[in-house]
């Protein structure tokens, strides 16, 4: 089965009202290749409102959700709500979470599966530190934050995982088209071994670290490279070619 080319857009704790409209008015007015699923994702303050305005062929994300149900949880979006304001994506396990306020793999695994069990779809990132790569521990480290996920969920119909080397994201160093693809088709790999034949065949897998309109169309040539998850670039109006350079 062909997988679906997919490009996220984190605009991460960027953005106005005013600079939030006029991304979204330039994505709604731009061609977009229609073999390409997009999906953005405003702070959450800005949720309701990029829902309301974005072209309907654009899914809207979500950046984080909390892994329990409503109550007392103050500052905490729950899956529940996510679904009522019809948000239907969210990304999970980004590694400035993981880093900054201290996600481990369980809690990202616990709410992987409160999303799933809302009927949320999964922007799954993981990746590996520089200090990681230079061990040469990469491919232990994201099958084992893929291994946390699999103790909890068994389908993975409604996921899609990023893979993000932390030292590629925001800093301008991308990760080569050998680096990338390596380790997309470890993930493969495990997939296949630890969920499913089905679930490897079927399940995208994105790049993301410093994905610009200069290495997006060689990065997409990479038969395991499904889409991407774009940071700082999704601001900007060269997401457009981001988004069209699917191979
Ligand atoms: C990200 O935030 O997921 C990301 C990949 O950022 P950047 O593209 O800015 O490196």
């Amino acid at each position: 089965m062909a997988r679906k080319f997919f490009v996220g857009g984190n605009f991460k704790s960027n953005g106005t009202v005013a600079s939030i409209k006029s991304i979204i008015e330039h994505l709604n007015n731009a061609k977009l290749n229609p073999n390409v699923e997009v999906a953005i994702a405003p702070p959450a303050i800005y949720l309701l409102l990029a829902n309301e305005i974005t072209r309907k062929d654009i899914a809207i994300a979500a950046q984080n959700i909390f892994d329990k149900g409503n109550g007392a949880y103050t500052g905490e979006i729950s899956a529940e709500q996510l679904k009522d304001a019809g948000i239907h994506w969210v990304l999970i396990g980004h590694s400035e979470r993981r880093a900054l306020l201290g996600e481990s793999d369980k809690f990202i695994a616990s709410k992987t599966k409160a999303a799933l069990a809302q009927g949320l779809s999964v922007i799954l990132c993981i990746g590996e530190s520089l200090e990681q790569r230079e061990a040469g521990v990469t491919i232990d480290v994201v099958t084992s934050q893929l291994a946390a996920v699999a103790e909890e969920v068994s389908d993975w119909s409604k996921i899609v995982v990023a893979y993000e080397p932390v030292w590629a994201i925001g800093t301008g160093k991308v990760a080569t088209t050998a680096q990338a693809q390596e380790v997309h088709a470890a993930i493969r790999a495990w997939l296949k071994e630890n969920v499913s034949e089905k679930a490897a065949e079927e399940t995208r897998i994105l790049y993301g670290g410093s994905v610009t309109d200069k290495n997006s169309k060689e990065l997409a040539q990479q038969p395991d490279v499904d889409g991407f998850l774009v940071g700082g670039a999704s601001l900007k109006p060269a997401f457009v070619d981001i988004i069209n350079s699917a191979a």
